[in-house]
């Protein structure tokens, strides 16, 4: 331990000014060289809670050079004992938990208690999940010749640059980190301007047991200090978690230095609903998948629900119904269910789309959720929860990502239809089928385009479970052991000549 042991904050204004204008480098917390800052935003209120520190290229380049040397001491640390130390990180983490989860539900404007406590205690987990799998980084030993032996290794890349998003900051943070170090890399985060202040805050109590530049956190807009990152010739691997459209610049300012890219991108993701399903565990599937509780702003948001027309009208009014009692307000208030939008431009992008569906000849939009009337939310960023009816699959609103509490009802008739409409995305992460029919289910487990597809249940991501779309949905997997061996080692060949 190298510093007072931290102990957790509750309040998370305080503990978010007390978090101001700070870069993790080097193990040391402080501001960005050229001591320029931006406001981060409470997306409930519209208020300014902390100041962030704006890394740049210098910043970065400071990042690499201690990544670059902490990392080669941390390849020589034995995996288990790096694992045991990730695990480790786990339990502070945990202890930490609720203190995270309250500063999430601050600067995401996500709600406490449906939402950002839980994200916390994932984070924690998947932080003792990894923290398990040093000696699971084997090789192999392979029959070449008898007088050779002929074997594989696994080794680290070396540093890895992880840019994140604002919507799960911390877990998709920890899905990227812990494997990336029980792998005997150095990391360095570069975290979504929007919400940067709990992953700092992991990562400072994380600081108390890692050697310092092992992993390393930058904040700051994606031109200034995401892109200098992916280009520093230092940086042998980015993990990016994001749109398509950054995705794609990323890939190819990876292209010209020919580095192995992981991509979680986007997702229009279909949930089938089939006649003979359980109506009330599909609604209850419809709510939870399509992420009401989190204003729908995930890549696996159910933003496609197909019905069949036999069960369409029941599900659309238990849905409604089910929608329509949720509660919408302060994300720290222990009643709310729906929280806040997370800035103006999402904000304004998806109430287009709200326009757009309406001005959709044939659609109906299904208002859900009283606004919020507390007065000091009258600035807050809350948009109730809309369900579109008599939605067809070329509609804008259901091909576009909308990441917002929008979803489109798709009434359908015929098995292969509906098969055929989910299927006719560019996206394919995630996909669910509502059936009692084990024949149609596994015939759609198969024939869905999609990483991740699960039957009557729509679970989020899940440590041990490899994650991670096809298609513009992105470019390999998280959360399990294939994830950390494929894309945080490299395999390399050694033969011994023994003649
Ligand atoms: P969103 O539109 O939801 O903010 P983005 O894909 O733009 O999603 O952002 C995801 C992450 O990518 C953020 O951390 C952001 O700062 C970063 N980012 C944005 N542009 C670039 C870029 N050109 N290079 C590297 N990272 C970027």
């Amino acid at each position: 331990m190298r510093e007072n042991r931290l102990q957790p904050n509750l309040d998370p204004h305080s503990l978010a000014r007390e978090l101001s204008n700070r870069l993790l480098i080097d193990g040391t917390l402080r501001p960005a060289l050229s001591g320029r800052r931006f406001a981060v935003v409470n997306p409930a209120t519209g208020a300014a809670i902390a100041d962030a520190a704006e890394g740049a290229a210098a910043d970065v380049a400071l990042a690499v050079d201690a990544a670059t040397r902490a990392q080669k001491l941390w390849a020589k640390t034995a995996a288990r004992e790096r694992g045991k130390l990730v695990a480790e990180c786990g339990r502070l983490l945990n202890e930490h938990s609720e203190e995270l989860g309250r500063l999430i539900a601050l600067e995401t404007g996500k709600a406490l208690r449906t939402e950002s406590r839980i994200e916390a205690s994932v984070v924690a987990d998947i932080f003792t999940y990894y923290g398990g799998l040093g000696s699971e980084l084997k090789g192999e030993t392979v029959p070449f010749r008898p007088d050779m032996l002929t074997l594989t290794i696994r080794e680290p890349i070396g540093v890895v640059g992880a840019i994140i998003p604002w919507n799960v900051p911390v877990m998709l943070m920890a899905l990227k980190i812990a494997p990336a170090l029980v792998a005997g890399n150095a990391v360095i985060v570069k975290t979504a301007e929007e919400a940067p202040l709990a992953a700092l805050r992991a990562c400072q109590i994380m600081n108390q047991l890692l050697p310092p530049g092992v992993f390393n956190l930058l904040t700051g807009d994606g031109p200034g200090c995401g892109a200098p990152l992916v280009a520093h010739k230092g940086v042998g691997k980015v993990t990016f978690t994001g749109s398509v459209e950054t995705g794609k610049i990323v890939y190819h300012a990876a292209a010209d230095k020919l580095i192995p890219v992981t991509l979680e991108l986007g997702g229009k993701s279909p949930m089938i609903v089939m006649g003979d399903a359980d109506i009330d565990k599909a609604v209850a599937g419809a709510v939870a998948g399509m992420r009401f509780t989190r204003q729908g702003q995930s890549c696996t948001a159910a933003s496609r629900i197909f019905v069949h027309e036999s069960v369409h009208d029941s599900f659309v009014d238990k849905l409604k119904g089910k929608v329509d009692a949720m509660t919408m307000g302060d994300p720290l208030d222990e009643a709310t269910d729906i929280g806040a939008i997370i800035s103006k431009p999402q904000f304004e992008k998806v109430k287009s789309y709200i326009r757009i569906g309406e001005e959709t000849p044939g659609m109906r939009a299904w208002r859900c959720s009283a606004m919020p009337k507390d007065p000091r939310l009258m600035d807050g960023l809350f948009v109730q929860p809309v369900i579109f009816t008599g939605a067809t699959n070329d509609s804008r609103v259901a091909r576009e990502e909308i990441f917002g509490p929008v979803t489109c009802i798709i009434k359908f008739r015929d098995y292969e239809e509906a098969i055929a409409a989910a299927n006719d995305s560019e996206y394919g992460l995630a996909a669910t089928i509502w059936t009692r029919d084990l024949k149609t289910a596994l015939d759609a487990t198969h024939r869905l385009e999609a990483g991740f597809v699960q039957v009557n249940q729509n679970l989020v991501v899940q440590a041990n479970l490899s994650y991670g779309g096809v298609k513009n949905s992105g470019l390999g997997k998280e959360a399990s052991l294939e994830a950390m061996l494929e894309h945080f080692t490299h395999k390399k060949t050694i033969i011994m000549n023994m003649a």
